[in-house]
């Protein structure tokens, strides 16, 4: 299946949008099905790969750098844009459309398809199908659902002769190791402390984007600052996410639950938290002095 393509819409951080489907979308399961087929012979091919917002994760910025043989900060540099709103609560990182072409087309895409298939982002994988969480303060476990996006002229809806489940279409688009890093991801972007209302400041926005989109920045900055004098890090993960980027992701994960939430998964040194507290101790003191 390798010359078809799929259109995708990512839903990840996109509110409104969010709010629309968890209203009006039918909630498919992994085995509900659906008929769909997407070839080069259809009038519509490529025309999805233009004009489309597509939210990109952690995971699709590695792939994408990979594949194309950038650092993270270029790769961004180069193919993301970062949208900005007042009431945002984490970074929101967007694929790159040609602004300078007719159209606004995807600047991987060809004549023959998707230019850089094999890691292509998880939203261009998973369309037609969206998937969506329904986690809230009062329902934290609620299940993930699927729907599917129709919502601009696709022929693939049209090629009845091809029946999917979800769970045979995720399979055949190779979800499964960006599901298992969006697993990993989404425990910090679906955290209670956003659920309550909960936010992050610039600073904390910003070692966000650095631990988990900027892969090569925050390796520099594990190796090149006084960050493995600070924090106990097991000499094995140490010797992994000198070169390996998913096990760098990882690690990235597990501190920002320990910076932002206040979790034990990444420790300070005995030394240096004694430290710490030493010193907010005197810093509460200072404030509870009369007179000052
Ligand atoms: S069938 Fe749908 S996904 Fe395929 S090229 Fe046409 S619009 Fe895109
Ligand atoms: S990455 Fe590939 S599939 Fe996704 S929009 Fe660009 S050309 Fe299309």
């Amino acid at each position: 299946m390798s010359d078809e393509r799929k259109r995708r819409t990512g839903i990840e951080g996109m509110d409104v949008l969010k709010e629309e489907i968890l209203a009006d979308a039918k909630r498919l399961t992994l085995d509900d099905s659906f008929s769909f087929r997407c070839h080069r012979q259809l009038a519509c091919f490529n025309k999805c790969c233009a004009d489309v917002n597509i939210v990109l994760t952690p995971y699709d910025i590695l792939r994408l750098k990979r594949r194309l043989g950038l650092s993270s900060t270029e790769l961004i540099a180069k193919h993301t844009v970062r949208p900005f709103s007042k009431d945002q609560t984490l970074p929101v990182v967007l694929l790159k459309l040609r602004d300078d072409l007719p159209g606004k087309p995807c600047a991987f895409v060809t004549a023959e398809g998707c230019g850089v298939y094999e890691d292509r982002p998880w939203p261009c994988r998973m369309y037609p199908v969206g998937e969506a969480s329904a986690r809230t303060e009062a329902e934290p476990d609620a299940p993930e659902f699927y729907f599917l996006m129709q919502e601009q002229p696709c022929d693939g809806f049209s090629e009845t002769g091809t029946t999917w489940t979800i769970r045979q279409w995720k399979e055949d688009q190779g979800v499964a190791p960006y599901d298992a890093m969006g697993a990993e991801f989404k425990e910090i972007t679906l955290h209670p402390h956003f659920r309550r209302g909960g936010s992050l400041n610039p600073q904390q926005m910003e070692m966000f984007f650095m631990a988990t989109y900027d892969l090569d920045r925050f390796r520099a900055f594990v190796f090149e600052s006084s960050f493995l004098s600070k924090y106990e890090v097991e000499p094995e993960t140490v010797e992994k996410i000198r070169t390996d980027d998913e096990e760098l992701l990882r690690f990235g994960l597990r501190w920002l639950h320990a910076c932002l939430f206040s979790e034990p998964t990444v420790r300070l040194k005995a030394a240096v938290r004694a430290e710490y507290e030493e010193r907010i101790a005197r810093q509460r003191a200072t404030k509870a002095e009369p007179g000052r």
